[in-house]
């Protein structure tokens, strides 16, 4: 097989991988395709052209958008600095429950970077986040919906330890653990957030709105575009939701694409 036979066997095979994860969504009819950053690389100019044209900027609505600026941490490095910094961390009283701190995990240069709640007991033992069930769920959003690897984006929490019995994190406990995950924001720099849930969401945009009327709006939190949507761990008792949380991501895709090309 010639070079070119293999490469376009690979798209086709990532097309339909892609179709038939937006089938399991619920999907039945493909309106204006977002094409995946992988496949939209191998095509030619002017059909990325035509799909850039075809897809609407992201709404804005005004009376949902919430643009939270807090004042940077004293100094931001690179991400094993911020690790460094976390050290063996007893700042609040999750270190007493914990087996190891869920620090994060990823490309440390991501354009993307998905936030979520808290580590869970799968995610406790082993020191990465969003690898029990749920996470099983977001890598499936990751790589089957967004053509992506795991390892190209970046995943971490809200809070770096396992609250007692899956709980919300407590108030003082998200304070103590907030300056971290902004420091890791500013040292990878994504161009794109995506909030987890009611957690992520109402502590990244410091609102008491709910993720049901949240999600699918454009935010913004630290300067960077954010997209509230569901929490995978919803998904999986509300699977009805999933086709909500791929419009979402679709939003996302098209905003990559859009930042990808300057
Ligand atoms: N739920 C989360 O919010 N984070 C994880 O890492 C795992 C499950």
């Amino acid at each position: 097989m010639s070079d070119i036979q293999q490469k376009l066997l690979e798209i086709v095979t990532q097309v339909r991988t892609h179709l038939e994860y937006q089938k399991a969504l619920g999907v039945t009819v493909v309106e204006s395709p977002v094409v995946p950053a992988s496949v939209a690389a191998v095509v030619a100019q002017p059909v990325i052209k035509s799909v850039k044209a075809a897809e609407p900027a992201p709404p804005e609505p005004e009376n949902k958008k919430a643009t939270v600026t807090l004042s940077p941490p004293a100094s931001s490095g690179t991400l094993s600095m911020v690790r460094e910094e976390l050290g063996e961390c007893t700042r609040c009283k999750l270190c007493k429950g914990r087996h190891s701190i869920v620090f994060g995990e990823g490309n440390p240069e991501a354009r993307l970077i998905f936030i979520g709640e808290g580590p869970g007991q799968e995610e406790d033992q082993q020191g990465r986040p969003f690898v029990g069930a749920a996470g099983q769920l977001l890598t499936d959003i990751i790589v089957k919906g967004m053509q992506l690897k795991r390892e190209d984006v970046y995943i971490c929490n809200i809070v770096k330890c396992r609250p007692p019995e899956n709980r919300n994190p407590e108030p003082d406990e998200i304070e103590a653990c907030e300056p971290f995950l902004i420091k890791q924001l500013q040292a990878i720099k994504p161009q794109c957030i995506v909030a987890l849930g009611n957690v992520a969401v109402k502590t990244l945009l410091k609102t008491k709105a709910g993720i049901t009327s949240l999600r699918g709006a454009w935010q913004t939190y630290q300067g960077i575009p954010l997209m509230p949507t569901f929490h995978p761990a919803y998904l999986l008792r509300a699977p009805g939701d999933k086709k909500l949380v791929w419009e979402d991501i679709k939003k996302v895709m098209a905003e990559m694409e859009k930042t990808r090309k300057g």
